[in-house]
């Protein structure tokens, strides 16, 4: 890109920020990490000076292949005022200025783009830095660790090379640990490091420090687009546009000796959300050392006794951070020589029952309102926590114990690696992915694992905090097992566990079992279901945080919360659940089982006489089926949908039923009804069902089907009214393209329900809607209002027709592709479609308020229950969702988060 043409220059953009410029808000330019160094390093805590290359020079660098023409002068200027400051220059022979690159985008990317340490390290300031800290096998320590960094992150050379020589190394001199390697043998090593550079990349380390540091950069910005990010960027719903920023902060060293280490700490316990000092310490080890699991380290309470100045000094920093922050924050320090560095803190991630309680406790603390912490929790949380659990009643046959890193009951075959794992899960198998540990090569394992088990690391591990995002189940760091991935098995106490064989793991308590542990239902679903109340003495703490969380969604939200419910059972369900209606009652259940046969004398039927008798043989039935269900909901509003479905679904199958009459012919045993049957079937087949002979057109071309539903209910509401019930059906009409057919029925209807009340003298005040899932209903919706009382949008349909998707085709045969092709982020069945369905809804609402000014809203498509679409449907005005009874509490809870504003939070 031609100088000029920039324009960021004509804009005078500036590209490089020192950590004095920027703050926490800077996310989007600076990325996470950045924003966050700023911001400690503003409110005075000790963070190596440094600067940060934004994102919009890797934007730049992305799109043209270049990073932008400014950007090297920007960064000179910037390294000579760092160099200034810390009193010498980068890779100075005497005594080199080092520096970590570091990327870091606006979301966190666990594993995506690995960082390099001592940039500025050269055959000569090797020398130099050993000079300066009297200390040889330190400095050779950290050189072999940058050639090792740079050689893998920067070089692309295979990692394993590196690793294998270091083993070697140890292994001749009969050590363990790379600590007991002195100077000579580090150097050595670097020797070596130095030729598996060139043997594997084909080109000399660079001794040129600026020439170190330009390629990290570079090698940050491609990372962006690695294909592990991609894939992690599509899962996480992040978009590809970001761009990642780049830190550049001079090093701090925890591996000079015992008096140095490196740790990381939250400043609550991520998994139970209680206060405490949590965390991990090595002595003596630098950056990923800490979590890498090469040496056992010590738990951060153990640094008390170790250093108690910078105990302290860290302990007074956590609680700094989490009063500024009103969060949860998880931490990165580095202690040198008795000296405390802060090298990163962020928003911690958490598990779901975290979530909820460190809400409640920062709302009890004072640091955020109750608007403030439904913006800590979400639906997909909430939906986690329904999920059932093991029986702990069971009898069962514990094989060891392991951290508990992200709770839930996994129950799967073993598989040793992510090949298997990923083979095995599409053959439609469950499988517990074990490794010793995992990293990120194992992504694709992990997600089409049930459960995550390893056998090394802590809860700060990449399996732990992947697994976390994922929402997936995970036991790490079970010490007891011994995992042999070579050979596919693992053994504990002498037992062998093969690949294949059935193991249980628990992410809440980090149990490991052998065999299938039998699962009972969460404690926050026996809440929901009244079992358990939040007010008993013994109630789990996370049942009262979800019950307040819950009563300060119901208090904000404006949008009313209806179920999908077809029958009194689940209506009952869902009223306990919070239901305040049923939003969609479909019919076509009550047309199958015994009652099927009589379906089929209403299709077979061949006079009006035969059509009417069927007919009145299904009243009675359906009549039932309302009482029961308006008994259940007495007080609340039930949509009744009238029949949908084609009618050939009540119809035996084609090709059984030629089967069965071919059969019968060839042995000259006529059946009359089967014949008939035959011919029936073959005249309803159609060739695209969806699109043919159902909802209300069934209706106009079947003479006494819809006024018989009609007449069922009103018979029913005039009972239960009779019984000083309170029904309050409303009678909806699937289906409608245009106003005309609407109104055909609902004058046929008014005369049935007329009838009704005058044979039973009761008064029966029945709404009469329709549904909005033809493109066409949405686009004439104002006409259409003048017939309706409500409308209720459905949303499954008018997807598949706004899309011309077929969902049981596309979700089958391509949906895969176009998620992968990144057509869309999520599948439109799942979460709205704004731009297309959703705009067809919002103009449908306007349209139709316009006619008729109090026209009830709703939707009753399974996006009633999608998070995201459920933020949309407030927005757009709707009174009410309604979805299928298990995800009522999401939906309340995520009403209320949509009517409340946030007061500024780092929450997604
Ligand atoms: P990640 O994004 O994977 O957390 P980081 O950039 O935080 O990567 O760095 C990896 C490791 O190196 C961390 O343990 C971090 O604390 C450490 N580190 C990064 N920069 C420095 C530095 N300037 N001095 C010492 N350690 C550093
Ligand atoms: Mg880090
Ligand atoms: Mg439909």
């Amino acid at each position: 890109m031609s100088e000029n043409k920039d324009p960021h220059v004509a804009q005078g953009v500036k590209f490089v920020f020192d950590f004095t410029e920027g703050n926490k808000d800077l996310k989007d330019l600076l990325g996470g990490k950045g924003a966050n160094l700023a911001e400690m390093t503003n409110l005075g805590l000790p963070v190596p000076p440094g600067f940060t290359i934004s994102t919009e020079a890797c934007k730049v660098y992305l799109d043209s292949g270049d990073e932008p023409a400014a950007l090297r002068d920007e960064v000179s200027a910037h390294l000579t005022a760092l160099e200034k400051k810390m009193g010498k220059k980068l890779g100075q022979a005497d005594d080199p200025l080092l520096v970590s690159v570091r990327s870091g985008a606006k979301f966190s990317m666990p594993g995506m783009m690995d960082t390099v340490l001592n940039i500025g390290l050269s055959d000569k300031s090797v020398q130099g830095l050993a000079k300066q800290a009297g200390d040889d096998r330190f400095a050779w320590d950290s050189y072999r660790r940058l050639i090792q960094m740079f050689g893998k992150t920067v070089l692309g050379v295979d990692g394993e090379l590196f690793e294998d020589a270091l083993e070697k190394a140890k292994d001749a001199k009969k050590v363990t640990v790379d600590t007991d390697l002195d100077a000579a043998e580090l150097k050595k090593l670097v020797t070596r490091f130095k030729k598996i550079v060139k043997a594997e990349a084909g080109r000399d380390f660079p001794q040129d420090p600026r020439e170190q540091m330009d390629l990290a950069i570079h090698a940050v910005f491609d990372s962006w687009n690695t294909e592990r990010a991609k894939l992690y960027r599509r899962q996480e719903r992040i978009p590809h546009d970001l761009g990642t920023a780049v830190n550049v902060c001079s090093m701090v060293f925890g591996n000079l000796g015992p008096d140095s280490g490196t740790g990381v700490a939250f400043t609550r316990d991520p998994a139970s959300g209680h206060q405490g000092v949590y965390g991990d310490y090595l002595q003596n080890a630098q950056g990923e050392d800490v979590v890498a699991g090469i040496r056992n380290t010590v738990p951060l309470a153990d640094l008390e006794q170790i250093d108690k100045k910078s105990y302290d000094q860290l302990m007074q920093i956590m609680e700094t951070l989490e009063t500024h922050y009103k969060d949860l924050c998880d931490i990165e320090f580095t202690i040198e020589r008795g000296q405390l560095w802060m090298l990163q803190t962020r928003v911690g991630k958490r598990t779901a029952g975290a979530a909820f309680r460190i809400a409640t406790q920062l709302v009890d603390q004072g640091l955020i309102d109750e608007a403030e912490a439904l913006q800590r929790v979400n639906g997909a949380q909430l939906a986690q926590l329904m999920f059932p659990r093991f029986d702990e009643d069971a009898k069962v046959e514990q094989l060891g114990r392991g951290i508990a890193a992200s709770p839930g009951a996994a129950v799967g075959k073993a598989v040793f690696d992510s090949y298997t794992a990923i083979k095995w899960s599409r053959s439609g198998e469950k499988v517990i992915l074990i490794r010793r540990e995992t990293n990120p090569d194992d992504l694709d394992g992990m997600i089409a694992a049930e459960g995550i088990l390893t056998s090394r690391g802590g809860k700060t591990s990449h399996a732990a905090v992947v697994a976390r995002g994922m929402g997936k189940t995970c036991v790490c760091g079970a010490e007891d097992l011994e995992v042999d991935t070579k050979r596919r098995r693992l053994t504990v106490n002498g037992h062998v566990v093969e690949e294949g064989d059935v193991v249980s793991i628990d992410g809440s308590t980090g149990k490991v079992y052998l065999g299938e542990v039998p699962v009972v239902p969460s404690p926050v679903v026996e809440y929901f279901e009244g079992r358990m109340h939040a007010g008993a003495d013994d109630a789990d703490e996370l049942v009262q945080a979800v019950h307040r969380i819950m009563a300060f969604a119901d208090g904000k939200r404006r949008l009313r919360v209806r179920a999908n419910a077809d029958n009194a059972e689940d209506a009952l369900r869902a009223r306990r659940f919070g239901a305040q209606g049923i939003g969609l009652c479909r019919t076509e259940h009550m047309f199958l089982g015994e009652r099927r046969e009589l379906v089929e004398h209403l299709i077979l039927a061949d006079t009006e006489e035969e059509r009417e008798n069927a007919l009145k043989e299904l009243l009675p039935l359906q009549k039932r089926d309302f009482v029961e269900l308006f008994e259940a909901m007495d007080g609340l509003p039930v949509t009744v949908r009238l029949l949908d479905p084609p009618l050939h679904e009540f119809l035996p199958d084609i090709t059984e039923l030629s089967v069965r009459v071919a059969l019968a012919e060839s042995r000259k045993d006529h059946n009359e009804n089967d014949l008939r049957l035959l011919q029936a079937v073959h005249r309803l087949h159609e060739q695209n069902p969806m699109l043919g002979l159902r909802g209300v057109r069934l209706g106009l071309v079947i003479p006494g089907l819809f006024t018989m539903q009609v007449r069922a209910i009103a018979e029913a509401a005039a009972e239960r009214k009779e019984a000083k019930g309170d029904p309050r059906a409303e009678i909806m009409i699937p289906l409608v393209g245009t106003v005309q057919e609407l109104e055909i029925v609902r004058e046929e209807a008014e005369q049935v329900i007329a009838e009704v009340e005058r044979t039973t003298g009761v008064h029966l005040k029945l709404a009469l809607g329709t549904m909005i899932e033809l493109p066409r209903a949405a686009l004439t919706a104002g006409q259409i209002a003048e017939a309706a009382e409500f409308f209720s949008f459905g949303t499954n349909d008018l997807t598949q027709t706004v899309w011309g998707f077929s969902r049981d085709d596309v979700e089958a045969s391509f949906f895969t592709a176009y998620l992968e092709k990144g057509i869309f982020g999520v599948s439109p069945f799942e979460t709205i479609d704004k731009d297309g369905v959703g705009k067809l809804v919002r103009d449908a609402v306007a349209a139709g308020r316009a006619t008729r000014p109090d026209l009830k809203l709703g939707v009753c498509g399974e996006h009633g229950g999608d998070p995201e679409s459920v933020h949309f449907f407030h927005e757009v005005g709707l009174d009410y969702v309604s979805c299928s009874p298990f995800r009522i509490p999401v939906a309340r809870l995520e009403a209320g988060r949509a009517a409340s504003t946030s007061t500024g939070s780092d929450h997604r």
